[in-house]
């Protein structure tokens, strides 16, 4: 099958039901869908949009971008998000990779621009037109081969890079999606559509009727509590600050979560605080998933494993995927050794777009993609994220894995959240600086007391040097710990 093929089935099917919902702004159904979709591709056909052609979004996440998405599958095109956090550098650098036939923008969102010397068409036209009914969709020949999608990476590490995916890969995200999807749930989503996240559940949507349902824009407790409990949300959820945010909610009322199946946390690792207090104010599990742009499935944790596992480790691998830990050289490392992850499996990309050399460096002889982060597995065969290669440090001839000493101190009663990085230091080359948001702020934390705490619980070369307490961690566009910033703050405070 195609998305087109899809996208007819499932507006029989699942017709009259919800497909995207705008608390507050709108709702189409699955039928409108499909009907705005064929009259977008019509138009989109007629001004010359075929087949393999790129088609950029720079729109916010929602109703439009998800037909203009579908539009632009039914023409075998392919399409990009531009993630509306980003910058113009980052824009450029997008653009200057997938090299759009066109761009759908709308102008008046505070988006980013569309570089200049390509074809643009407003946001308010491609709705008229979709909306109009007027013309004939094309037939077009798609296979499950053929790219339907580039998603670009965050750019933690660097400029984002174009993952491009086809069918296959959307039917495997599909069939990997587990305890993430039942019959027409109505899933809460924050993450924006350019984001690997859309794309990769798109067919499962289709397939079980799922509602799609916008958390509020900006972001506040309030709306998302509102949110969940009007629009009788049964899966979702959000980055553990949302999750620590809506707690905090003065009257939280349990009852609002009666449709709730499970709750996730995204992006960044949870605290053990978070996934209890979820299970004991809300009443649901929390569950764990570790993904990314190339593979946008990879680990799970299961509603029912203990807590235990949901913060301490990403879980299991999910159906159909394969993961390794591997030496630098390539040789499979036992239970319990840190060592680079390695992906296989139907959900991970095809390879970056236009970019044959960064693809072939991405994939060893096997097959498998080698992420750039590091874990290991534990005797049951969860995995524990041991964060990025670049993220490690050494001090004084010891490795020392930030995301450990982070859990640990973040288990301190008196820490909120905790963000570690090294700093170059002389004789023992590197030493551990502590960001802590502390959770009594008239009287945080010394750093003695971190380091003793520290010391009880892991080897002592981990313990941090330097504590700095500060009112919250930076984030980065994608709500990740920002350890570029932090490691020029460590340098400001400690220069
Ligand atoms: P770039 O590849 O451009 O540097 P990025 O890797 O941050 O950016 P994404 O693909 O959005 O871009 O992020 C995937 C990364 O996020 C993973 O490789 C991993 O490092 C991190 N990550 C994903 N899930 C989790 C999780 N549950 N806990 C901690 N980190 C996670
Ligand atoms: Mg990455």
């Amino acid at each position: 099958a195609n998305t087109a093929a899809l996208l007819d089935a499932a507006a029989r099917v699942h017709g009259d039901r919800d497909a995207y919902v705008e608390p507050g702004a709108g709702r189409i159904s699955f039928a409108e869908w499909r009907f705005r979709a064929r009259s977008l591709a019509a138009h989109l056909s007629e001004r010359g949009v075929g087949k393999g052609d790129v088609v950029a979004l720079i729109l916010p996440s929602g109703i439009d971008y998800a037909v203009c998405f579908a539009a632009a599958s039914i023409l075998g095109a392919v399409t990009t998000g531009v993630n509306p956090r980003l910058g113009p550098r980052e824009t450029e650098a997008i653009f200057a990779q997938a090299r759009p036939a066109l761009v759908i923008r709308d102008a008046d969102a505070g988006l980013p621009a569309a570089p200049e010397g390509y074809p643009v068409m407003s946001r308010a036209d491609a709705v008229a037109a979709a909306t109009s009914g007027v013309g004939v969709a094309p037939t077009i020949a798609v296979t499950r081969s053929d790219p339907v999608s580039i998603v670009f990476t965050s750019g933690t590490t660097g400029l984002p890079k174009g993952a491009w995916f086809d069918a296959d890969n959307l039917a495997a995200s599909a069939a990997a999606s587990g305890v993430m999807s039942a019959p027409y749930d109505r899933r809460l989503t924050g993450t924006p559509f350019p984001h690997a996240g859309y794309m990769s559940k798109l067919w499962d949507q289709l397939v079980w009727g799922t509602a799609v349902v916008m958390a509020p824009v900006p972001w506040s407790a309030a709306g998302m509590y509102t949110v969940l409990r009007e629009e009788r949300i049964t899966v979702g959820g959000g980055v553990p600050t949302q999750w620590e945010k809506l707690l905090e909610l003065p009257d939280l009322d349990r009852s609002a979560f009666t449709h709730l199946r499970v709750g996730v946390v995204g992006s960044a690792p949870a605290s053990p605080a978070l996934v209890s207090r979820v299970r004991d104010l809300i009443g649901v599990p929390l569950v764990v998933r570790y993904a990314m742009t190339e593979s946008p499935t990879v680990t799970g944790t299961e509603p029912d494993d203990p807590v235990e596992i949901q913060f301490r480790t990403v879980g299991r691998p999910q159906h159909g995927m394969t993961v390794r830990i591997t030496g630098d050289d390539g040789a499979d490392l036992s239970v319990g050794e840190v060592g680079r992850i390695r992906i296989r499996g139907g959900c991970v990309t095809r390879g970056y777009w236009k970019a044959e050399t960064l693809t072939a460096e991405s994939f060893d002889e096997d097959g498998f993609f080698v992420s750039g982060d590091l874990g290991y597995f534990t005797d049951d065969g969860n995995l524990v994220l041991a964060g990025r290669v670049g993220d490690m440090y050494i001090r004084g001839g010891f490795n020392v894995h930030p995301i450990e000493v982070e859990h640990t101190l973040g288990e301190h009663p008196n820490v909120r959240q905790a963000a570690v990085v090294g700093h170059p230091a002389p004789v023992i080359g590197e030493i551990g600086v502590a960001f802590v948001v502390p959770g009594d702020s008239d009287r945080p934390p010394s750093l003695e007391d971190l380091r003793t705490w520290s010391r009880a619980r892991l080897a002592d070369y981990k313990a941090p040097d330097h504590v700095i307490v500060v009112d919250a961690i930076p984030l980065n566009a994608m709500a990740k710990i920002d350890r570029v910033a932090l490691r020029s703050l460590a340098q400001e405070h400690l220069s």
